[in-house]
């Protein structure tokens, strides 16, 4: 690749010119279009996808679909867009979330303004000119005062690193490039790599299909009946009317999902009601039901020992044999400190005479050969192979592109030691440059809508501040990005999530470093804190 700086791109070079370039079509860079047209800017959306619907356009493995429900799943940003849009499933289908998106799109008539197809490979702050020039793999070269980086927290896909990956002959796919037209299991034997949130939600559905399925398990996860079913008519239209009252709760809420009135603390009540409660949380398919039950699941590992303990009494009482049972239930880990999955009879697949468990922990991969998979004590033979292998969450896209800021500091160096951010939004030494649901901001924590919303309304808004008051550029400094990063790292440490090998702590990229990548501070604290930097003037930015 050319290197922007370096070639010194002139305006000759340019092919065209935006007050904002938006790296992703997801929902995300949907709304920063919307809105960024809405105020008078011209903006242009570039994704390597397709079309439109980020994870939605991509994730079309069997069974996926949202585990935040579909009614707190959507944009609140236009109540005729909310009140007009019909989900029929709690949790909605990914086909159902996709039209969704395009509905979007055309409603809002956001297509003229989005290029597909074309993935930006490099985005250099020029200092003179205080803008940045961006270019894409189609060769377009253009020039931005602002860059927003909407491109997703789970969108880097990564694959197992085991040897003999490339020897194996017969069909793989990645739950995350999934094929567009589908694929059909039957008859065939079929491994299934990984036991994330994606696997949860499509191994049921392959061991349904296929003559035989192998799960490799390496970290089993706690998952939780989604309970899906069809939407009635009548607590749809009991929402509608209550939505902006509702929309409001999620946005003061802890995680962007209301959870009415305030958690006790577990040990504050009998064992009989902490049961009751739990069992109550289990029969919700609620994400946060079971770990927002008690004020203290996430801080007090006794108190996380009782839900941990309640949800392994649930995997065995589903599981018939009592050896696969245990290797299904989790044990080195507190609950919710890896991603909580909700499931459709998940652990009652593991009673199917055609799927069989694999416990890497007992016997690992050693290599994948020309037909399947030796693990140490065996060899097996597949059709197919799909990884559900996880992804390079929260930094993995953003370092992706070769982002370079101030001086010619590429991000990728700045962040080597782990990311470095004022609010989630912004870095220092990039200037005119924001990071949407980026790490150290509630992000992968939350219902993902209410936290795009929050970014996306905080960036336009400091955008409209720019232009009223004439300045060009606006940056953190770095005094006060090390203090928000310093104040993350605390609350992380205050809870139990650094316990866990977890892609919440980098762990599950080798080589990545090991911090907690999210912040724990609630998502109404945190839209608090950032309104009043806003309100003060943008205090911990410096604007020119
Ligand atoms: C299977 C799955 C299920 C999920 N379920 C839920 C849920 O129930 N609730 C919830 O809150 N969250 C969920 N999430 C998280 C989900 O990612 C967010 O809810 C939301 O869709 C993110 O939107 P986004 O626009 O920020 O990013 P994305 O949807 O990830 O879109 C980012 C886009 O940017 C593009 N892109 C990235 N880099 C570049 C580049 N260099 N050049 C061009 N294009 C680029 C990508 O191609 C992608 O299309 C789920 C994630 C996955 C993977």
């Amino acid at each position: 690749m050319t290197d922007v700086q370096t070639t010194t791109e002139t305006s000759d070079d340019l092919t065209a010119s935006y007050d904002a370039v938006i790296v992703g079509a997801g929902f995300a860079g949907m709304y920063m279009l919307h809105k960024l047209r809405w105020l008078g800017f011209t903006a242009r959306v570039y994704d390597a996808a397709g079309g439109v619907g980020g994870t939605w356009y991509w994730n079309r493995y069997p069974g996926a679909r949202c585990d935040v429900q579909s009614l707190d799943y959507s944009f609140s940003f236009d109540s005729e867009l909310e009140q007009e849009w019909e989900w029929t499933e709690k949790f909605s289908t990914q086909p159902e979330i996709l039209r969704y998106a395009n509905h979007v799109a055309d409603r809002y008539d956001l297509w003229q303004d989005m290029q597909f197809n074309t993935r930006i490979e490099a985005a250099h702050f020029d200092e003179g000119a205080g803008r940045w020039i961006v270019r894409t793999d189609q060769g377009d070269v253009v020039s931005a005062q602002h860059v927003v980086m909407a491109v997703g927290t789970l969108s880097t896909p990564k694959l197992p690193e085991t040897p003999g990956i490339e020897t194996y002959q017969g069909e793989t796919y990645q739950t995350q490039k999934w094929p567009h037209e589908g694929v059909d299991f039957t008859g065939r034997r079929v491994a299934v790599i990984g036991t994330g949130s994606s696997a949860i939600q499509s191994i049921p559905l392959i061991a349904e299909q296929a003559a035989h399925l192998t799960v490799f398990q390496r970290t089993p996860n706690f998952s939780m009946p989604a309970g899906n079913r069809l939407l009635d008519a009548d607590e749809v239209a009991e929402r509608r009317a209550d939505y902006p009252a509702y929309r409001q709760m999620a946005r003061e809420s802890f995680f962007g999902i209301p959870i009415p009135g305030e958690p006790k603390m577990a040990f504050e009540v009998s064992d009989d009601e902490r049961d009751a409660t739990y069992q109550a949380g289990w029969e919700a398919g609620n994400l946060v039901a079971l770990i927002g039950a008690y004020g203290d699941i996430l801080f007090d590992k006794a108190a996380n020992d009782t839900a941990a303990e309640f949800i392994r009494s649930k995997i065995r009482d589903i599981v018939d044999d009592p050896e696969v049972a245990e290797d299904l239930c989790p044990t080195d880990y507190p609950v919710g400190t890896k991603r909580p999955c909700l499931d459709t009879n998940y652990y009652a697949t593991f009673n199917r005479p055609n799927v069989r468990l694999v416990n890497l922990r007992k016997t690992p991969i050693t290599q994948l050969t020309p037909q399947g998979i030796d693990t140490s004590e065996e060899s097996f033979e597949f059709d197919a192979i799909v990884y559900a292998t996880g992804f390079d969450a929260m930094t993995g896209s953003l370092v992706a592109v070769n982002v370079r800021g101030v001086g010619g500091v590429e991000l990728k160096e700045a962040w080597s030691d782990g990311p470095m951010t004022y609010l989630g939004l912004a870095v220092s030494g990039f200037p005119n440059f924001y990071t949407v649901t980026g790490p150290q901001s509630p992000s992968v924590l939350s219902n993902m809508m209410v936290s795009i919303e929050q970014h996306v309304d905080w960036i336009a808004d400091c955008m409209v501040y720019m232009r009223d008051n004439g300045y060009s550029t606006i940056e953190c400094t770095p005094e006060d990005q090390l203090a928000w990063v310093e104040h993350s790292s605390e609350l992380g440490d205050q809870t139990l999530y650094p316990l866990a090998n977890s892609w919440y702590m980098g762990a599950n990229v080798p080589g990545k470093p090991r911090v907690f990548l999210p912040y724990i501070g609630g998502v109404g604290p945190y839209r608090e804190k950032c309104d009043q930097v806003a309100a003060n003037g943008y205090e911990g930015f410096k604007l020119a």
